[in-house]
């Protein structure tokens, strides 16, 4: 089982913004922007390239979820970026499928790196 994994059934400690059936929303320990929270789906979803049809009730959750919590942090109005990392080449870390919700500043362009990073 991933750390988030152990978050969802809290095992390990971790800021818990909301919880329901299908989703797990806390706040990203190393924050890169003033609002950064991770929305997963509780099953364990490796990553994006995993999916399949019988996950869309939690991916289409992840979605209302982060603009409840986009709401609630104040950020709706002026936006925000929701990014899903997958595998290597994406910068995948924890292989248990999340979204990120980033905002709180201009976040500029999407991303940093040339073709060539
Ligand atoms: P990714 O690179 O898309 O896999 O992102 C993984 C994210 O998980 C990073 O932004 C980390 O800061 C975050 N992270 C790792 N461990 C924890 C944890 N225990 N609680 C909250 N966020 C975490």
């Amino acid at each position: 089982m991933t750390i988030f994994g152990k978050i969802i059934r809290r095992e390990v400690p971790a800021d818990i913004l909301y919880q329901d059936d299908l989703v797990t929303a806390f706040r990203d320990t190393g924050p890169q922007a003033p609002t950064h929270v991770l929305i997963v789906p509780n099953a364990a979803i490796p990553t994006a390239a995993d999916v399949t049809a019988r996950d869309e009730a939690a991916l289409g959750r992840m979605f209302t979820v982060a603009r409840k919590i986009a709401e609630q942090e104040g950020i709706a109005e002026k936006g925000y970026r929701l990014i899903v990392n997958c595998r290597e080449d994406g910068g995948q870390e924890v292989f248990h499928l999340h979204m990120h919700l980033l905002g709180g500043r201009p976040l500029g362009r999407m991303l940093t790196g040339g073709p060539n990073g």
